[in-house]
């Protein structure tokens, strides 16, 4: 073992850079957070090269006295916290003192700030060293500048993203801060264009900073306490779903959250609403004692620990669970009220009393629990307990589901089975038997009979073209000869910035399939053009699916995108059985299937060929044993 060093401050900070510092977004956070520690109001963040060249963050808050400007920038430096107690009850946002030591030793750092007693101070430092400081003019707060992030650890500086990469995580980042902190102004521009700005006039209106106004329409509100949680928010509809994750935000104590119990229990809530691959928007936020949460978990502060996580999560799983169901309760009444009206339109009222419409509340419960006790306290109790809540949900959602959740019961069909031998299988045809075979007839407008040598097939006629048209169409992607058909109206998607920068990143693979895309002003992109080998895509369909993939790590394949919608296109063009083909058609259609480099299986995995051979048929009929 070598010696033990003890390691220089500088080395030191420039390892704690790593855990804290490890890229801009990470910066913006801790200086935003130290702004909001500070009182601020008004805070305001400019990026430059996505946060590479420069960020600026500048604010009103109480400011730092003159003297305590150099040893801010010392490791744990922090006016936060005094003593260990303080630890395992803390307020602010930051508290180790290690965030400003960290920045500082791999960028140029410019700090200005004054406070309400003293006049306006600076400082500047370069890889941690103080290269120059005194008084400067300055308003009340703030202003801090990071430039060229990591120009002393050029091995750091290669783990950089691509300036427009590291603009959307700041962006995504943004977006997050503003929602925790819906009392502070917060304006942010990324190269000088505005990306949001927040009125700092609480939650709702930080919603609509970040996601626009019409969001307002899909929402419910939470407001949910008891003497110890509380849980305020907003949650969407039911019918109001996200392709991925990045439409949640989860606050604890004012502080976001990446991953946490919170998130299970929401999911959890609304899983018998949401098909697969759908996820639920929320903006929420959980107070609770801060002695009960530990936020000091990692260096980052993303996750916290509960000392007693059931109980927040039975709080949050019942608060949210009774935010939807009053929220579906109401919109059932409204429906039964309407429909009540359109009946008592066509019935004249024979007396007055006759034309009342009947209690809500009557009506409501009635239609909800229909067998069970109608009487307020079970209702009230079963909203506090789960498993009868998901009860009274099911009964619910039972009685509103739309037509696509219904599962018709199949009865089982006994199908008799073709032998292997029988199948044909992939390695053991010769597709050049389908040129010289015989269609000599069909059966049933769904079967051509061929035959080839000494066997007969069977080839069902739309699993045959089906797999002909699909496997033209990977053909053409393959040889790169995919063209595009315009739309009639270029169509718009809307992103949040995370999903900007996952189209981005594959335009190319888009535009290689026939997709005319390109980005179309702010958090937009506008498509004009579709693949031609798939005239019917439903375009809206197909982005919703393409950005649930934003949470696989793994690489977008092209063909892999588009799979489903070419088998079903194929499906759709394709001959099907009982069209009556002609015989120049079953000709035609064998000798595809001959030419082709074609899988004889359809595209979903059924056989379309099956054989017998002329000793089985023989068989059958005894002419030999
Ligand atoms: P921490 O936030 O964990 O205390 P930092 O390294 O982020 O540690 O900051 C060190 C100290 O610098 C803070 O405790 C605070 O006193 C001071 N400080 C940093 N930024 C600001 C700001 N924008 N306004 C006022 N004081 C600040
Ligand atoms: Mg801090």
């Amino acid at each position: 073992m070598a010696k033990i060093n003890i390691l220089k401050p500088e080395l030191f900070n420039k390892i704690a850079a790593g855990e804290v510092v490890e890229k801009p977004a990470s910066i913006v956070k801790e200086l935003v957070e130290n702004s909001i520690d500070a009182g601020a109001t008004k805070v305001s963040i400019q990026i430059y090269e996505g946060g590479i060249k420069k960020i600026v963050v500048s604010d009103n808050g109480s400011g730092i006295l003159p003297d305590d400007l150099e040893p801010a920038f010392m490791p744990h430096a922090t006016s936060k916290i005094a003593h260990e107690d303080d630890l395992y009850n803390i307020a602010t946002l930051g508290f180790r003192g290690e965030a400003l030591a960290s920045i500082a030793s791999v960028s140029e750092v410019e700090v200005i700030s004054k406070t309400a007693t003293h006049n306006g101070h600076s400082i500047k430092l370069s890889g941690g060293k103080v290269i120059a400081k005194g008084e400067k003019g300055s308003p009340l707060g703030t202003y801090f500048s990071v430039e060229n992030l990591f120009f002393n650890t050029p091995a750091r500086q290669k783990f950089l993203k691509k300036p427009k990469k590291e603009e959307s995580e700041c962006t995504s980042l943004i977006s997050k801060l503003i929602l925790a902190n819906p009392n502070v102004a917060i304006k942010y521009s990324a190269d000088d264009k505005i990306v949001y700005s927040s009125s700092g006039q609480g939650l709702q209106d930080a919603i609509f900073a970040i996601y626009g106004a019409q969001i307002i329409d899909s929402l419910i509100p939470v407001n949910v306490e008891n003497e110890k949680y509380s849980l305020k928010g907003y949650i969407g509809k039911t019918s109001y779903f996200k392709s991925n994750r990045t439409y949640q935000t989860i606050m604890i104590n004012g502080r976001w959250v990446s991953e946490s119990i919170v998130n299970v229990a929401v999911s959890q809530c609304y899983e018998s609403y949401m098909m697969k691959h759908c996820f639920p928007f929320c903006v929420l936020c959980l107070n609770l004692p801060n002695d009960e949460v530990d936020v000091n978990v990692h260096p980052n502060k993303l996750e916290v620990r509960f000392q007693d996580s059931r109980a927040i999560f039975g709080f949050v799983y019942n608060a949210i669970t009774e935010a939807i169901f009053n929220d579906l309760t109401q919109k059932t009444t409204q429906e039964i009220e309407q429909t009540q009206q359109e009946f008592n339109l066509t019935r004249a009222p024979e007396s007055v009393e006759d034309a009342k419409l009947p209690e809500k509340q009557e009506l409501n419960l009635n239609f909800i629990l229909d067998n069970q006790p109608k009487n307020d306290e079970v209702m009230h109790s079963s909203a506090e307990c789960p498993i009868l809540n998901e009860l009274v949900i099911n009964k619910l959602i039972d009685s509103v589901k739309p037509a696509k959740y219904e599962v018709k019961e199949e009865k089982p069909v006994f199908i008799p089975q073709p032998t292997q031998q029988q199948l044909i299988k992939e390695e053991i045809v010769d597709k050049n038997a389908f040129l010289s075979s015989r269609v000599i007839g069909k059966a049933f407008n769904t079967f051509v009979i061929m035959e080839l040598d000494d066997e007969l097939c069977f080839i069902d006629q739309h699993a045959a073209h089906e797999r002909l048209l699909f496997d033209r169409f990977v053909s053409q992607i393959k040889d790169k000869e995919v063209s595009s058909q315009p739309l009639l109206l270029p169509y718009n998607i809307d992103v949040n910035s995370q999903e900007e920068q996952f189209v981005l990143d594959n335009l190319e693979m888009l535009r290689s399939l026939g997709f005319d895309i390109e980005p179309f002003g702010n958090l937009s992109f506008k498509i004009s053009a579709i693949p031609s080998i798939l005239p019917d895509l439903n375009v809206e369909k197909f982005f919703e699916n393409f950005l649930s993939n934003l949470n696989n790590f793994k690489q977008m394949k092209s063909l892999d995108l588009i799979r489903d919608n070419l088998s079903e296109t194929a499906c759709k063009h394709s001959v099907k059985g009982g069209d009556d083909l002609d015989k120049d058609e079953l000709v035609k259609l064998v000798r595809g299937v001959g030419d082709g480099n074609v899988t004889l299986q359809c595209p979903h995995g059924r056989p379309f060929v099956v054989k017998f051979k002329r000793r089985d048929i023989d068989k059958w009929f005894r002419r030999i044993v």
